[in-house]
């Protein structure tokens, strides 16, 4: 059985349908890629998933239709969405921030645990654990951003554009770390990537969107072949 299954999704803002019929699925302990242009709609399929956009078709989580349950309900049955822009609390410490990611918790222990493992994962956070997230660089706090998703033990983290606005060497860090979640804590992930070669470090397969419809689906090492995704998603 699959992890997350969606079938036939379509999603809409007001009257503007912008997904039409997404169909794609995520198997236990794997990692899928959403690739496209912008406007394609891969921030869209994230939305619907995680419940923050109107849809139809079935979204189904661990066998469970989840379509219109709503974020609080979606997070609460393991699903973390890591949206662009990141959206850590900037008033509050590293250490506060990441915290908060496990609210939902009560076993102490291993959340003292999972915060050593999130600062031995990204050591830029351990010097900076007691400063406010608003005195971040902007990759700390995608760093951080994906640290406070992965304390609420998710069962799959949604990754919208972790590399946007960063330097290269900055979104590989970003990058290194989430290979190392993926395969050390057993989270799935499905992963919005416009720069392609850094979601092909994580992924196992792709679905290419073109305006809210699938163009394309492929094994990582496929799409990796074809001339055409080559041009478009990995610089020639
Ligand atoms: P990007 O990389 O630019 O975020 P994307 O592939 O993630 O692109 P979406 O953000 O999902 O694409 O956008 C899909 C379509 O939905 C676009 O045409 C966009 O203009 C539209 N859209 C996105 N958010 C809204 C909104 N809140 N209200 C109305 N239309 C929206």
């Amino acid at each position: 059985m699959s992890l997350l299954e969606l079938e036939d999704v379509t999603a809409s803002y007001g009257h503007a349908q912008v997904l039409h019929g997404i169909s794609f699925s995520l198997p236990e302990n794997g990692a899928t890629g959403l690739l496209g242009a912008n406007g394609a709609g891969k921030t869209t399929t994230l939305r619907a998933i995680s419940g923050t956009v109107r849809t139809t078709g079935r979204i189904l989580f661990e066998g469970r239709d989840i379509s219109g349950l709503g974020p609080d309900r979606t997070a609460h049955l393991g699903i973390a969405h890591v949206p662009e822009g990141r959206g850590t609390l900037g008033q509050l410490s590293v250490r506060e921030n990441l915290l908060v990611g496990a609210y939902q918790r009560k076993d102490r222990k291993q959340i003292a645990t999972d915060v050593d493992y999130v600062l031995d994962l990204f050591p830029n956070l351990q010097e900076r654990v007691r400063s406010n997230a608003a005195a971040l660089s902007g990759g700390e706090q995608q760093m951080l951003a994906v640290g406070r998703a992965f304390m609420a033990k998710p069962r799959v983290i949604l990754l919208d554009e972790a590399s946007l606005g960063l330097a290269p060497s900055t979104a590989r860090r970003v990058y290194d770390a989430v290979v190392r979640l993926r395969r050390e804590a057993q989270v799935s992930m499905v992963v919005v990537e416009q720069n392609a070669n850094l979601a092909f470090s994580v992924v196992d397969d792709a679905t290419v969107l073109e305006t809210g419809r699938v163009a394309l689906h492929g094994s990582r090492d496929e799409l990796m072949g074809m001339d055409a995704v080559r041009r478009a998603y990995l610089g020639g």
